[in-house]
């Protein structure tokens, strides 16, 4: 029997580094949704198509070739046979995901290759609607948050860290942006499962996120 863990919030609030952490602990695999969705808003900016604009999305979407691979424990995504992990994470791919990600017809194919990974593997599951839609029946879920200016100070950074240019100011804009687009939207939108465990992250470091959540895991496990 597999399982599955859903960790859902918004953007900085820390769902991927814990999900690294627990799909290390746990032997899981560990998907990023996000990556997918920044994905087809990059292949939509390569194409020059308007990322709001839902009939050239549908177009686009029938011949869109994304493969996702783990190799040395790492998700690579392919766009039409290309590595683009590293073409992702600008801050102009961050709003065209966020802006496609709107779209039932972009939706249904990612939440159906990642229905596929999920049932043949141990996983842990990040993004905004794996516990409310994706992954339903989740073994475990958990929904995290923080204020915006912390998940700000965060993403600004991560982004250092990578040596990408980062301003506090536009990165929290972002920030807001998405959080906006992303909890408003009719389908799918950013929401707590009601059976999720809610954590705020906002002054917690990541060693007591994980013991949060590990502290959840055991004691359902053992129940
Ligand atoms: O998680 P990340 O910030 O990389 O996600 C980029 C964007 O993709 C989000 O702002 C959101 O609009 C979209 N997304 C989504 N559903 C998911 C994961 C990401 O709509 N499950």
């Amino acid at each position: 029997m597999t399982f599955q863990i859903a960790i859902d919030g918004p953007a900085g609030s820390g769902k991927s580094t814990m999900a690294k952490i627990l799909s290390r602990k746990l032997n899981a695999i560990y998907l990023d949704t996000g990556a997918m969705y920044r994905t087809v808003g990059l292949k939509a900016v390569q194409s020059g198509i308007d990322t709001k604009d839902e009939k050239a999305l549908a177009d686009m979407m029938k011949n869109i070739d994304i493969t996702i691979a783990f190799e040395n424990e790492e998700q690579v995504i392919y766009l039409d046979g290309v590595n683009v992990n590293g073409n992702i994470r600008t801050a102009e791919i961050s709003v065209a995901a966020s802006n496609v990600a709107v779209f039932p017809v972009v939706r249904h194919k990612m939440v159906e290759m990642q229905r596929k990974i999920a049932s043949c593997n141990n996983v842990v599951m990040d993004g905004r609607d794996i516990g409310t839609f994706v992954l339903q029946q989740a073994n475990f879920k958990f929904f995290l948050t923080a204020d915006a200016e912390e998940r700000a100070k965060r993403r600004c950074l991560e982004m250092k860290e990578k040596k990408m240019d980062a301003d506090y100011k536009s990165i929290l804009e972002d920030i807001k942006y998405r959080d906006n687009n992303d909890s408003s939207r009719a389908f799918a939108p950013l929401k707590k499962a009601d059976d999720a465990i809610l954590i705020d992250t906002t002054f917690l470091n990541i060693d007591q996120v994980i013991n949060k959540m590990m502290e959840y895991i055991d004691g359902k496990q053992s129940n």
